[in-house]
């Protein structure tokens, strides 16, 4: 069975997500670690489960997701896969990182696109891709229906939903993506977002306050 492993990195305090099964591999989500101390946690963990990362897959492009994934590219020399809506997101990322505070942003490369509609799978887990835009223009989640869960970046929170006033961003596109994609899962999926604890699919139906 798959199991996540989750790391709170960066001064935007992003949800990084490890997933790995019993084959050993592992993915990385979504890689916000920024400087030599977080990318040595997620080192450590790779390390000390004797897990063989294979590749690096973003629900989207935003700042504080991507800090990491030249560093991790670089080091476990995996390939890095994005929806092609985010490309621009990504090359964007250089003109305004130092704004944050992060100079010199590493711009890692695309080895390949996410589709909806396609599975991507490592191990003996299966990862089925779904398109939420809104909170960006190629946001993507991924849903492993074996364990349960859908690993949604910043389109869901517990009792919120992601931000539309960043470029790209649409707030009923937004809307429409949770209902038509995410609240159409079971109840009882947890949802692992980019920011902030996990929910539940039956929970935010039920208390998030933008669909009450
Ligand atoms: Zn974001």
């Amino acid at each position: 069975m798959v199991r996540v492993k989750s790391f709170v990195f960066n001064p935007f305090s992003e949800n990084t997500y490890i997933l790995h099964d019993d084959s050993g591999e592992a993915v990385m989500i979504d890689p916000g670690c920024f400087d030599k101390a977080e990318i040595a946690e997620i080192a450590a963990y790779i390390d000390t489960n004797n897990l063989k990362p294979v590749h690096i897959i973003n629900t989207h492009a935003h700042i504080d997701h991507v800090l990491g994934v030249a560093a991790l590219k670089r080091k476990y020399s995996i390939p890095f896969a994005l929806h092609q809506l985010d490309e621009p997101l990504l090359k964007a990322v250089k003109t305004y990182a130092s704004n944050y505070g992060f100079n010199g942003f590493d711009e890692p490369e695309i080895d390949s696109y996410l589709k909806e509609g396609e599975i991507f799978s490592f191990g003996s887990t299966d990862l089925d891709i779904i398109f939420v835009p809104g909170h960006a223009p190629g946001h993507v989640a991924f849903v492993n229906h074996a364990a349960r869960f859908v690993i949604g970046g910043d389109v869901l929170f517990r009792l919120s939903i992601g931000r539309t006033d960043l470029p790209g961003g649409n707030h009923a596109t937004l809307l429409e993506s949770i209902r038509t994609k995410i609240f159409t899962l079971p109840d009882d999926y947890t949802v692992y977002a980019g920011h902030m604890e996990p929910t539940t699919i039956g929970f935010e139906k039920k208390n998030n306050p933008f669909f009450r």
